[in-house]
């Protein structure tokens, strides 16, 4: 078992590094972020994330992990080095990857004694010779280390149980001692038969994007089918339960909506994408997945417009749901974001409410009204849209909701609703392929 620091304590770093320990490890989770680090370590979970909290508490418990704003300390006692900080897109549309090269640079001032780093973090392909070089310019004393690409798959809202059960871990690493103690540090996956990838740096680093972009592609497809099915008269539901059947295509990732957002896939697409132009290559499938993405958020304003019969200014309209899925409190580049700006924009006003992302929200968008339950939000809308697939929207009484409606005038860009129950209560409604 290892010794290990996560240098990036958010929605990777404090998984990852829970999960680590888990296994077995004495994880250190640092980060310069002092008020995350004080939050943790008075037993709170700075993000919201399904059994994250037992699991943090379970091992801060038996006391295999520790929480540190001393990121250099962190890095001089640990044997091997996990890098989880977010490289989110820059100007060009390429993976920021600064900060990637200043904890390079931290790790290279502080090497002490022989140290596998790792990098969780997406980073583009070559990112790791980068880091290699950066290391080495500033390891004074030529101490020796490897390096590992350890490229992650978690998905927010199901991190937890993807951390601790994954299809597979991807180990980009090119020294047999690098690569025991990589296993060492996975050896409980290992012993439990999870596959283990061990392949070059740069084949590591390309699967990840090779992934991202494979999900993102099958979203937009599907989306661009639901639409088909809106103009046809189709059922998108049944469709997708029928190609969902289907062993070769898989149920999954096969969920109409307002696009893709999140953290990943919107930069992790265009990255892709960047990497391939200095190439001379073309990613034509993930260029027209973006534009259908970017088209799938206007259509839906659109819907929300048709409804209203194109009379906007001075509504109001309830935002139900922010994030930009179930289950997290993440609403980095939320479909949500687009919708409320553009409904400002038309002088709307908006009453929101998120189960958990009300916050993270009020941070980009201030000047709107958040409330508390959804009941306090529909109540004298002229209209509602849900967009984000959230049980509790799932579960809501539709005789309640038209009750305490102005007009019963409903966008539903998760299909989450009843339709029968919605043409019962004579709500006039919209959806994704569904008419
Ligand atoms: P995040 O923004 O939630 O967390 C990054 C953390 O790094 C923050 O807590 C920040 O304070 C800390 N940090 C920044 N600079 C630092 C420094 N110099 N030293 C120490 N800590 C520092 O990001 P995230 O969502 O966890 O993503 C991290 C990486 O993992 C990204 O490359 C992302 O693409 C990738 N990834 C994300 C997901 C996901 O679902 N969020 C899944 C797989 C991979």
């Amino acid at each position: 078992m290892k010794k290990i620091t996560v240098i990036g304590t958010g929605y990777v770093g404090l998984v990852s590094g829970a999960g680590i320990s888990d296994f077995g490890n004495n994880v250190c989770c640092s980060d310069i972020d002092k008020e995350k680090i004080e939050l943790l370590n008075k037993g709170e979970i700075p993000i919201y994330e399904p059994s994250l909290d037992e699991l943090v508490n379970r091992n801060v418990k038996s006391k295999r992990l520790i929480f540190s704003n001393n990121v250099e300390d962190s890095v001089q006692s640990a044997e091997v080095i996990f890098i989880a900080v977010g490289t989110p897109e820059d100007k060009t549309g390429n993976a920021d990857i600064t900060t990637i090269l200043e904890v390079a640079e931290l790790i290279g001032k502080n090497l002490n004694n022989y140290k596998v780093i790792c990098t969780k973090s997406t980073v583009p392909v070559g990112t790791g010779k980068k880091i290699i070089d950066v290391i080495n310019k500033y390891n004074q004393n030529n101490i020796e280390f490897d390096y590992c690409s350890n490229p992650e798959f978690l998905r927010e809202g199901k991190a937890v149980s993807d951390f601790l059960h994954p299809d597979r871990v991807v180990l980009g690493v090119a020294s047999k001692k690098a690569y025991d103690y990589m296993k060492d540090v996975y050896r409980t996956l290992y012993i439990n038969k999870t596959p283990l990838i061990h392949t070059t740096i740069e084949t590591a680093e390309m699967i990840k994007y090779a992934a991202n972009a494979f999900l993102a592609l099958k979203i937009s497809y599907i989306n661009e089918v639901a639409n088909l099915c809106d103009e046809i008269g189709a059922d998108i539901n049944i469709v997708t339960e029928a190609l969902g059947s289907d062993g070769r295509i898989s149920p999954k990732f096969l969920h109409p909506g307002p696009g893709f957002g999140g953290s990943c896939f919107p930069k992790d697409t265009k990255a892709l994408i960047h990497v391939a132009k200095k190439y001379d290559l073309d990613m034509n499938t993930i260029d027209a997945a973006i534009k259908t993405n970017n088209y799938q958020r206007i259509r839906m304003f659109n819907k929300i417009e048709n409804l209203l019969e194109g009379n906007l200014k001075n509504k109001k309209i309830a935002v139900l749901g922010l994030a930009f899925k179930q289950e997290t409190d993440d609403v980095r580049e939320s479909a949500a974001i687009d919708i409320i700006l553009e409904l400002i924009n038309r002088e709307v006003s908006i009453k929101a409410y998120d189960p958990v992302a009300n916050d993270s929200m009020k941070k980009l968008i201030p000047d709107i009204e958040y409330k508390l339950s959804w009941q306090s939000a529909v109540k004298e809308c002229d209209a509602v849209v849900i967009m984000t697939e959230w049980n509790e929207f799932r579960g809501m009484n539709l005789e309640e909701l038209k009750e305490l409606m102005f007009t019963p005038i409903i966008l539903d860009t998760r299909n989450i609703l009843n339709i029968s129950e919605l043409k019962r209560l004579e709500f006039k409604f919209d959806n994704v392929g569904r008419k």
